[in-house]
């Protein structure tokens, strides 16, 4: 980062980012306006979980004071990525960026693989990227991996409802299916399996669930229903 050889000015940014006026003033309206952009129910820009709640700098303040209040460097996390793991850890790509996946630039699914039925996440063969956002974010630690597991088994079931109600032209609650899988917790189940759907291993992918499944997730309607 360009100013990692000043500390002086981090630790300045560091203090103004902790100031009550730039909380009521910056932090607050900060956190509405990314809320708003989020899908789901505040999604975190990390792990895909809803009801995030705090406001995290992509490369830490205490690496980069100059990014304090640089909008692209602000991103909505929940506090367990945010605080309890990521905090103020850093690690360079070796070029001028950070090893870190940027969801606001980057495709997380070409760096990281879930599966969907152990909801544990492991790195894209080679993918130094995937290893340590796997590592700083936290991503298969605690409940987390039981948690997306539990939420695949859901999505699988509402994909079928919403296919039934489709079948019987009740457009009321095919919208409902649709509302309960884009604010279920845990989005990136949802965005892995549309991601694997149209992958080249999908027969092998879904080999143990329904067939309907499969071809749901590839349906034009569906996916467009739940990609907006
Ligand atoms: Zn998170």
């Amino acid at each position: 980062m360009a100013d990692t050889s000043v500390p002086d000015r981090n630790e300045h940014a560091e203090r103004m980012w902790k100031r009550n006026t730039v909380r009521r003033d910056v932090y607050q309206p900060v956190r509405e306006a990314l809320e708003e952009m989020a899908p789901g129910i505040d999604c975190c820009m990390y792990c895909g979980n809803h009801m995030a709640d705090t406001v995290d700098h992509f490369v830490p303040k205490s690496r980069c004071g100059l990014r304090t209040f640089y909008w692209p460097n602000l991103l909505l996390a929940c506090s367990t990525c945010n605080t309890r793991f990521k905090g103020n850890k850093h690690r360079s790509d070796g070029l001028v960026g950070s090893l870190l996946i940027d969801p606001t630039r980057e495709d997380p699914f070409d760096h990281l693989d879930l599966g969907l039925a152990s909801g544990v996440y492991r790195p894209v063969e080679g993918s130094a990227k995937g290893e340590w956002t796997i590592e700083v974010c936290g991503l298969n630690e605690g409940k987390r991996p039981r948690v997306r597991a539990e939420g695949w088994l859901n999505l699988a079931d509402d994909l079928q409802g919403w296919e039934q109600a489709r079948a019987a032209g009740d457009v009321r609650n095919m919208r409902r299916k649709i509302y309960r899988m884009r604010t279920q917790p845990f989005a990136d189940v949802c965005y892995a399996a549309l991601h694997k759907a149209v992958s080249e291993e999908a027969p092998l992918v879904f080999v143990d669930d329904d067939p309907a499944v499969l071809d749901l997730l590839r349906d034009d309607e569906l996916r467009a229903a739940l990609q907006v």
